[in-house]
């Protein structure tokens, strides 16, 4: 855990506490790893398990006192080149160094904050963006992603009609991203969600398609706006006949069932002519830029608008 130092680990001896919790955390480990199903509570294990624990002691206050920032990664729209919008994603620094996200994800998870932190960054993305198009004279949509506690909670749909109404923002440039999951599979309330937010006019987009197990169901079973694929059907489609079929057939499925479609990971220019031909997809990927502060990324497309390859900064 990069952001808390070593000093501050652990206990030099640790109690009764610190060795429960850790061997929580060394079996959640073990359920998560490969074949060996075993995880040895070492130094490494204990660094991690510390590190977690300061990070669940201080999410809590982090939303409060504006601690986390909303980065937006641009969503390129292939036939034109241009910048459609942006994903937002959030970001957390502590100490001066970045968590990385899905760590604070799976924390927020635990402590059941991911609600308030989604609302939070659903709220600022909204409002930045609105802004942004009222003052500079855009139409440009931003993305916000939605755990399974928001798409299984009647209120989401309150919040996010207050999310419109506070920022102005015309609800059809606002897309929500969800993730399949098991617990939303067989939950019957994400269908009624999922209708009752696109009956606010905004979007709504599966995202991460073809990463889980049961994806055609939900495809099957809950109407969408879009189907974000996930990376790891595109990482290899300049090497492997195989994985441009798959890829090629995703995209062309998702234009016969009607939903647009945004690619993810694009990391090459290989890969955007790949996907270029196979239709028409929107990119989103490190080739047109890492995910950077609102602003800085608005600021960019705003003024110096430019397609491809944008240059890329650290993340
Ligand atoms: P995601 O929603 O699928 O977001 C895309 C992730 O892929 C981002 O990681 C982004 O930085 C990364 N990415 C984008 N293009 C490329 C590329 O070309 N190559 C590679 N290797 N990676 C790329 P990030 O920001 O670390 O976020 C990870 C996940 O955390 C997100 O995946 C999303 O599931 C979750 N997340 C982020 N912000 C939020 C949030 O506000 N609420 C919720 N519930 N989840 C969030
Ligand atoms: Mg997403
Ligand atoms: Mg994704």
């Amino acid at each position: 855990m990069g952001c808390v130092p070593v000093v501050e680990v652990g206990p030099r001896r640790p109690g009764p506490e610190f060795l429960v919790g850790g061997a929580e955390f060394a079996l959640e480990a073990a359920s998560r790893g490969s074949a060996t199903r075993m995880a040895i509570f070492d130094e490494d294990l204990a660094a991690r398990y510390a590190g977690h624990r300061v990070v669940q002691e201080r999410l809590p206050g982090a939303i409060s006192n504006g601690k986390l920032q909303v980065f937006f990664q641009p969503q390129i729209d292939l036939s034109t080149g241009g910048v459609q919008g942006f994903e937002a994603l959030v970001r957390w620094s502590c100490n001066g160094r970045f968590i990385p996200t899905p760590e604070l994800i799976h924390a927020e998870e635990q402590n059941g904050l991911i609600m308030d932190l989604d609302r939070f960054m659903l709220s600022e993305a909204a409002q930045i963006v609105s802004k942004w198009n009222r003052t500079h004279r855009k139409r440009l949509a931003v993305s916000s992603n939605l755990s399974a506690g928001n798409m299984t909670n009647e209120d989401t749909v309150d919040f996010v009609a207050s999310v419109l109404q506070r920022s102005g923002l015309p609800p059809e440039l606002l897309t929500v991203e969800i993730t399949e999951s098991i617990e939303l599979e067989h939950d019957p309330r994400v269908q009624s969600i999922v209708e009752q937010l696109r009956a606010l006019g905004c979007r709504v987009s599966i995202d991460d398609f073809g990463a889980g197990y049961s994806t055609f169901r939900y495809l099957r079973d809950i109407r969408v706006d879009e189907i974000k694929i996930d990376r790891s059907l595109v990482m290899d489609i300049e090497e492997s006949p195989s994985a441009r079929h798959i890829l090629e057939s995703v995209i062309r499925m998702s234009e016969q069932l009607g939903r647009s479609t945004v690619v993810e990971g694009v990391e090459t220019e290989g890969q955007v002519d790949l996907i270029r031909s196979f239709g028409g997809a929107t990119a989103q990927g490190f080739f047109y830029g890492k995910p950077r502060p609102a602003l800085d990324w608005l600021a960019d497309t705003t003024y110096r608008p430019r397609s491809e390859p944008h240059p890329v900064p650290a993340a």
